[in-house]
């Protein structure tokens, strides 16, 4: 019995070759496997899998990536573990004068729901109750797991610009460390624009990005 690493010989994962999988040179196996993605048997990119520890994100951008069904999360519930902090001001202002002018206002909401949290607490009210007065930008930490499939359809739309730029950056972030390790596999993950997929949305990213960068509307 042979039980070969998929990443090392993803071309096992097409055909069991008669000549045995290690005489099939990797060029041969990823020629193979472009194909027969290409015909739309994406069900073989299911046998390689992720697990990532995002930490240090909004509970905003946790908010949109449960929305991915097929994936398995686990997060701080703030139903036992105290909050720390907030998304730092630097991340949430596009520019300096935005921050000038309400940065001191966003700081004194953060410190009053902080406040308010310890009191509530102190007070008697249960941990999970008392999160609700906490902000949506209240840091946290999230651990994913996911299959290729499923990480290519997050990328289509999540590297995309419709996206937010946190859950955005994020999936950047994932894209590098899977090229890292892998640099065929890697190839497999982009915006829906960069796959050659049909996007007729008029933007600086993808397939009309001239015509985005004419300031044509159409
Ligand atoms: C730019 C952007 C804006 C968004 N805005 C909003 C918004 O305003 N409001 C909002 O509610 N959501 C919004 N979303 C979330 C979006 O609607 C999806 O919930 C989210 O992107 C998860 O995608 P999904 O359902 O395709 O994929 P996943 O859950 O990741 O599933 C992957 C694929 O598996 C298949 N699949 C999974 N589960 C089922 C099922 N039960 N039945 C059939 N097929 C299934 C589908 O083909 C699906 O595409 C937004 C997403 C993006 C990227």
């Amino acid at each position: 019995m042979h039980v070969w690493d998929q990443l090392e010989k993803p071309g096992h994962l097409v055909r069991l070759n008669p000549k045995g999988v290690g005489s099939i040179l990797l060029k041969e196996q990823e020629d193979m496997i472009q194909k027969v993605v290409g015909y739309g048997h994406e069900s073989i990119m299911e046998h390689v899998s992720f697990t990532f520890m995002i930490e240090q994100v909004s509970r905003a951008l946790t908010h949109q990536l449960v929305r991915h069904r097929l994936c398995t999360f686990s997060q701080q519930s703030l139903r036992a573990v105290k909050p720390g902090n907030f998304i730092d001001l630097s991340e949430f202002f596009v520019d300096d004068a935005a921050q000038d002018m309400h940065g001191e206002n966003v700081r004194e909401l953060y410190e009053l729901a902080s406040d308010t949290y310890e009191t509530l607490v102190n007070n008697g009210v249960p941990k999970e109750r008392a999160r609700w007065v906490l902000p949506i930008g209240t840091l946290t930490n999230i651990m994913m797991t996911c299959n290729l499939r499923e990480l290519r359809h997050i990328c289509r739309h999540r590297l995309c610009l419709r996206a937010q730029d946190e859950i955005r950056e994020m999936t950047k972030h994932m894209v590098t460390l899977v090229r890292g390790s892998n640099d065929f596999i890697g190839r497999a993950l982009g915006t829906k624009c960069e796959l050659m997929e049909e996007c007729t949305d008029v933007c600086p990213q993808g397939r009309n990005k001239k015509k985005a960068d004419k300031g044509s509307a159409d």
